[in-house]
């Protein structure tokens, strides 16, 4: 099945049902207004020239046009290429080139940030860039005007010989490493991941599903989006861009049953003054994603009423969802664990050095294998060599699998820190250091040291009114918890940390910034 005939089921099970609410631009449409509009702009693209095999690229923050081009490039083959909205012209002209982008959706400004001057900066230097639209503007509307050169017939005939296995999506990694690059995804790939993490948290028709995650990541298109059309449920976006209030707030009007975010999210919108004052009753579910998840964050969710909220753990390569835990999972592993492998996937754990697979209970690279997997990066075969083999995604993340298959993320191989000949997973000083009460949020990483080739040093964000710790305070909490050579030597703490727009901390950049401090 392919990610239109998909859609066009779904449709002519729930077509009066909600499919979409936009919030902030008032938008709210069922699935057959949903689905005539994604014909409608297939058609006008189709009018345009649009070819299958092309990239479209897809430049703007949440909104309800986000999504309609997506489901519109699907019904034609279109290749759909997620733009980080937080990119800027250097950024962005490197992904137009790097995927060919002939036909570009962009939004035309948001805050601060004027994409259509952005784009009309790099336009010259791209060759491939054929067509800009913006959404809101006259050329949107222009371009929706050229329907009408097309008729329906013509989606359906391209739409009919679509393959769930060519490749209909371009989405770049978050970029927490390094570069981000460009995983190229089938239909088969992010279909068969959304439709499964949406079984996993037992979604229904009557799920209405609140998205403050971006679209442009997988989290919010695949776990979000494709998880909604696949079930039939609702698409609830509160903002264009991140806003703790407006999340809680359009999930309480909304009444929305399931809630999405990275960590960061929760923890901004569990801290909020007022956070007692709105209705979260109607939410059952939810998946919190993309970074390591804090037992403490998970169990505060659960107690608030949300008791089958979900973990999942994953990555853009692989559609995104690895492991997830179940709805139905005891107290331990819902908090202490990223869940167990997904339907229809394969998991192991291996020596990052040898490749063999590790006895369980310890510790080695997350590999994985199955329809998740990419069909490899967007025209960098070196880059693909080095990550897949024989099927198997490598991660480059390290786990732990227990006997029952459950895993834990220990954190990332390039993170790992060692101390003296310790290995040393930041990981879970993290979690140590969200026990602490004045504490908000919390991240270590390693620092050159001349005796023990590396020493840890905590990133301390504390919770308001709180003295700021102190590296002798936070020895006296550790000491007797934590082995001596875990307790970070050095303490900074900050306002805010390095973030990627998925909301992943950028280490890279505070390793940096700890370094020159540090001298
Ligand atoms: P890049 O590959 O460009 O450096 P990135 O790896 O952050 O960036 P994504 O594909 O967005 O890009 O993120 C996937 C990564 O996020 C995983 O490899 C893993 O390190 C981390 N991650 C995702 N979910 C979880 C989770 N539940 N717990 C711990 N880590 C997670
Ligand atoms: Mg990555």
């Amino acid at each position: 099945e392919t990610i239109p005939d998909n859609l066009d089921a779904t449709v002519a099970r729930f077509a009066d049902r909600e499919a979409l609410v936009d919030v902030q631009e008032g938008v709210r449409w069922t699935y057959r207004e949903f689905s005539d509009r994604t014909v409608e702009l297939a058609r006008a693209l189709l009018a345009a020239g649009v070819r299958k095999g092309d990239r479209v690229g897809i430049w703007a923050p949440n909104c309800a046009e986000w999504t309609l081009t997506q489901y519109a490039t699907a019904r034609i083959g279109a290749i759909l290429v997620n733009i980080n909205p937080s990119y800027r012209t250097h950024e962005l002209e490197y992904v137009l080139k790097q995927a060919g982008i002939s036909f570009l959706v962009s939004a035309a400004q948001f805050k601060t940030s004027n994409y259509a001057e952005m784009v009309e900066e790099v336009r010259g230097n791209c060759p491939d860039l054929r067509e800009v639209v913006l959404i809101g503007t006259p050329s949107w509307d222009g371009l929706l005007a050229r329907a009408q050169e097309v008729p329906a017939e013509q989606v359906a005939e391209v739409q009919a010989g679509l393959d769930r296995n060519e490749p209909i999506n371009i989405q770049y990694t978050s970029g927490t490493t390094g570069f981000p690059k460009g995983a190229t995804l089938s239909h088969r790939n992010i279909l068969n991941n959304g439709f499964f993490v949406g079984e996993l948290c037992r979604y229904t028709e009557a799920d209405r599903i609140c998205i403050p995650v971006p679209f442009y990541h997988c989290f919010g298109m695949v776990m979000g989006n494709l998880a909604a059309t696949t079930h039939g449920a609702a698409m609830v976006i509160p903002a264009a861009g991140f806003d703790p209030v407006a999340t809680l707030k359009a999930t309480q009007d909304e009444r929305v049953t399931s809630l999405y975010g990275v960590p960061t999210m929760f923890i901004a919108e569990w801290a909020l003054p007022d956070f007692e004052s709105y209705d979260l009753s109607t939410v059952r579910t939810g998946i919190m994603a993309g970074s390591p998840c804090p037992a403490e964050m998970m169990k505060k969710l659960i107690a608030s009423g949300i008791e089958e909220m979900t973990i999942c753990y994953g990555m853009t390569e692989t559609s995104p969802v690895s492991t997830q835990t179940r709805t139905d999972d005891t107290f331990e592993r819902k908090v202490g664990t990223v869940g167990a492998v997904g339907p229809h996937l394969e998991i192991k754990v291996v020596d990052p050095l040898t490749r063999e697979t590790v006895p369980r209970g310890q510790t080695g690279e997350f590999c994985t294998k199955g329809y998740s997997v990419m069909l490899g990066y967007w025209n960098q075969p070196d880059k693909t060599n080095e990550v897949l083999e024989d099927g198997w995604m490598h991660t480059g993340d390290l786990a732990v699998m227990d006997e029952h298959g459950y895993v834990q993320i220990t954190g990332r191989i390039k993170d790992m820190v060692i101390r003296g000949g310790e290995n040393i997973y930041p990981r879970e000083i993290e979690e140590f250091l969200y026990t602490h009460p004045d504490i908000l949020d919390a991240q270590v990483i390693g620092v050159p040291d001349a005796k023990y080739g590396e020493e840890l040093c905590a990133w301390i964000r504390m919770k308001e009114g709180a003295e700021p710790l102190t590296a002798d305070k936070l020895r006296e909490f550790a000491t007797g918890k934590l082995a001596h050579y875990k307790i970070p030597r050095y303490v900074q703490v900050v306002d805010e940390f390095p973030m990627t727009v998925t909301g992943k901390v950028r280490k890279v950049e505070m390793r940096e910034k700890s370094v020159a401090e540090l001298g």
